[in-house]
C-alpha cells in the first residue's frame, strides 16, 4: 500500500524513511479508502462505525452506523440504504474534528456528489469520489480544489476515452429519438437511476420530448425535485398503456426484463462513456445505439484535474491502473492505489470476483 518510492522528489517535506515518505498522510484501500493516521474511512463498501460518503451510488455506500455527507447525498442514502445517523456538510462548509477538518466541494457527478477535502497536519488531501468536470445539467458544476495529495478516480484514465462535447452527444440523442418515432418504434433510453437519468431527462425535456420514467428512476427524480432541482418540463411515471409519442427511460438492468422485452418495436439507446471503447458493440450487444454521455471525467479532464490541483502526490483509484503510469510519464508523482493485503481474499475469494462483478455492473448499471 502506498509504501515504497513515490516518484520524483519534490520540495515538500517528504522524507523517505523505512520505505515510505514521512510527512504525508498514509492512504490505504481496504474495501474503502482509509486514512490510518486519522482513522478515517471514505466510501467504504462494507459497514463501518463512521464513514464519509462522496455520493450515493451503490458502489460507494454501505450500511454504516453513521455517515458524513452532503444533505442531498444523505437524503438519497436514506432512500437506498435506510435510516442511519447522519451528519451533513454543505458544499464549502468546513468542519473541524480536532485531528482533522473536512470540507465538501461539488464533483459534478450527480446530485449531492462531493469531493472531500481533508486537512490534517498542514496537509490538504482531496478525495474526488466520482467526478465530472464538464458542466452537468443536473448537478452543481465541479471545481478543482488545490491540494497536496489528490486521490482521484481514474475510470476513464485511458486516451481512448476522449468524449465529444455533450451538446454533440445530445444532438445525436435527439436524432436517434426522431428516427425511432418516424420508424414507429418506442425509443428507450437506458441510463442508471441516479445521476445519468436526470441528466438525460433534462436534456430531453429541453428539446421538447415527453418522457416516461421507470419507477426506480421516477423515485430518484422525485427526490431531486424535493431537494429543489427544477426540470425544464413535466415527466410521467411509466404506464404501459401510455407509451405512444414518449421516450421511455429505464435503468440498463431492465433491458432483459419483460417491461422492455414486451415492447415489440423498441429502439434501445445506452448512454455511457464506455461507448468510446472499441469493444462497445460487444459490450452492449442487443442495444441499438450507444452514445458517450458520461457522468465521469474523460482522459483529458482527468489529466487537467491532476495538473490544476497542484498536488505533489497523486493517487489513482476506481479505475484503470495504467492511468497512474501515464501520469508518471507526464512528470507527475502518481501511483495507483492497490487493494490492501487485508482485503484480498485469495484466488477463489471475494475480492477478485467482486471486482469482476463490479466491472460488469459498471457497464450496465
Ligand atoms: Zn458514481
Amino acid at each position: 500500500m502506498m509504501r515504497g518510492a513515490l516518484g520524483k522528489p519534490t520540495a515538500a517535506p517528504a522524507r523517505v524513511k523505512e520505505g515510505r515518505r514521512e510527512g504525508l498522510l498514509r492512504v490505504e484501500y481496504n474495501e474503502g479508502l482509509y486514512l490510518p493516521d486519522l482513522d478515517l474511512w471514505l466510501d467504504a463498501d462494507g459497514p463501518r462505525e463512521r464513514c464519509v460518503i462522496s455520493h450515493a451510488h451503490s458502489d460507494h455506500i454501505a450500511e454504516h452506523r453513521s455517515i458524513v455527507a452532503t444533505p442531498e447525498t444523505a437524503r438519497i442514502f436514506r432512500h437506498r440504504i435506510g435510516e442511519t445517523e447522519v451528519e451533513t456538510l454543505n458544499y464549502g462548509e468546513r468542519r473541524d474534528y480536532g485531528r482533522y477538518a473536512l470540507t465538501m466541494f461539488p464533483a459534478g457527478h450527480c446530485l449531492g456528489s462531493a469531493q472531500i477535502l481533508v486537512e490534517a497536519d498542514g496537509e490538504r488531501l482531496v478525495y474526488t469520489g466520482d467526478i465530472k468536470l464538464r458542466p452537468n445539467v443536473a448537478a452543481r458544476d465541479a471545481v478543482v480544489v488545490p491540494c497536496d495529495t489528490l486521490v482521484m478516480e481514474s475510470t476513464f484514465g485511458d486516451p481512448q476515452y476522449r468524449f465529444p462535447p455533450d451538446v454533440a452527444t445530445a444532438d445525436r440523442l435527439s436524432a436517434a429519438m426522431e428516427r425511432a418515432f418516424s420508424d414507429d418504434r418506442v425509443p428507450v433510453v437506458l441510463a442508471y437511476a441516479l445521476g445519468k437519468s436526470q441528466e438525460a431527462l433534462e436534456l430531453l425535456l429541453r428539446r421538447g420530448y415527453r418522457v416516461s420514467l421507470h419507477g426506480a428512476i421516477w423515485n430518484v427524480t422525485e427526490i431531486y425535485r424535493e431537494l429543489g432541482v427544477e426540470f425544464s418540463g413535466e415527466y410521467e411515471r411509466y404506464d404501459r398503456e401510455r407509451l405512444k409519442g414518449r421516450v421511455l427511460m429505464a435503468p440498463p438492468g431492465c433491458r432483459k426484463q419483460p417491461m422492455l422485452l414486451n415492447i415489440e418495436r423498441r429502439y434501445l439507446v445506452m448512454l455511457t462513456g464506455w461507448a468510446m471503447s472499441k469493444s462497445a458493440p460487444y459490450m452492449y450487444r442487443g442495444v441499438d445505439l450507444v452514445l458517450p454521455l458520461s457522468d465521469h471525467a474523460d482522459f483529458d479532464d482527468l489529466v487537467r484535474l491532476a495538473r490544476e490541483s497542484g498536488a505533489q502526490r497523486i493517487i489513482t483509484m476506481h479505475g484503470a491502473k495504467k492511468f497512474a503510469a501515464l501520469l508518471r510519464e507526464m512528470g507527475f508523482n502518481a501511483e495507483h492505489l492497490a487493494q490492501h493485503p487485508g482485503g484480498q481474499k485469495g484466488p477463489k475469494g471475494g475480492a477478485t470476483k467482486r471486482a469482476a462483478t463490479a466491472i460488469e455492473q459498471k457497464l450496465f448499471d
